[in-house]
């Protein structure tokens, strides 16, 4: 029977997404046979994420700075807004180089099963991004499943009226596939062959 401090450790590893109790007992074993070396850089690590990234108020993304590198960049196009899931989703797009414009992270998506309404994620903020006016084109870049879907039909009916031209991502995406799974080629032709909502 392992000390309550290394159980408490191997439930919040085994949390982790990909890791299981098995793998998170493994990862804490490996770490006290390291605790002078891996186990002090972890802490170091962590706790620096902890006290350098904040979320970014006018996107939604994860940062070291508010705004966001991406917001204050002024060679972006901020007249072209891509409204993604989740900042993993924001990463991945933006490592496909294609997209000059920024960002608006919803932080979920729409899900009767999970009781996910509108007022749950980032979408007031988005419509009140988009009429305060200065946006040509928001491109809805939300994951190709059913739940993604209907995220993104129900912002194209809520940005109906204002002065934007919606788009998605092209088809081609692999149905159910989640946007930060796919390689950065497959993003790319994804968001050159965008199309407009119908
Ligand atoms: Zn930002």
């Amino acid at each position: 029977m392992a000390s309550q401090e290394i159980e408490t450790l191997t439930a919040a590893l085994s949390r982790l997404p990909g890791l299981g109790p098995r793998s998170a007992r493994r990862a804490v074993l490996w770490l006290i046979k390291r605790r002078e070396t891996s186990l002090v850089q972890l802490v170091e690590a962590l706790g620096a994420v902890r006290r350098a990234l904040v979320e970014c108020e006018v996107c939604g993304n994860v940062d070291t700075a508010n705004p966001c590198g991406i917001c204050a960049d002024p060679r972006r196009d901020g007249r072209a807004l891509c409204v993604v899931e989740e900042v993993a989703d924001l990463w991945a797009l933006d490592r496909a180089r294609l997209f000059t414009g920024k960002y608006h992270v919803l932080g979920g998506r729409l899900s009767a099963l999970d009781g996910i309404r509108p007022e749950d994620i980032a979408i007031d903020t988005l419509l009140r991004r988009v009429g305060s006016g200065g946006i040509d084109e928001v491109l809805l870049a939300m994951n190709a499943t059913l739940e993604g879907q209907t995220t993104a039909h129900y912002i194209a009916e809520r940005l109906e009226g204002l002065p934007v031209r919606v788009t998605q991502l092209a088809h081609g995406l692999p149905v159910g596939g989640e946007l930060d799974y796919l390689d950065e080629g497959t993003l790319a032709q994804a968001i050159r062959a965008r199309r407009p909502v119908p």
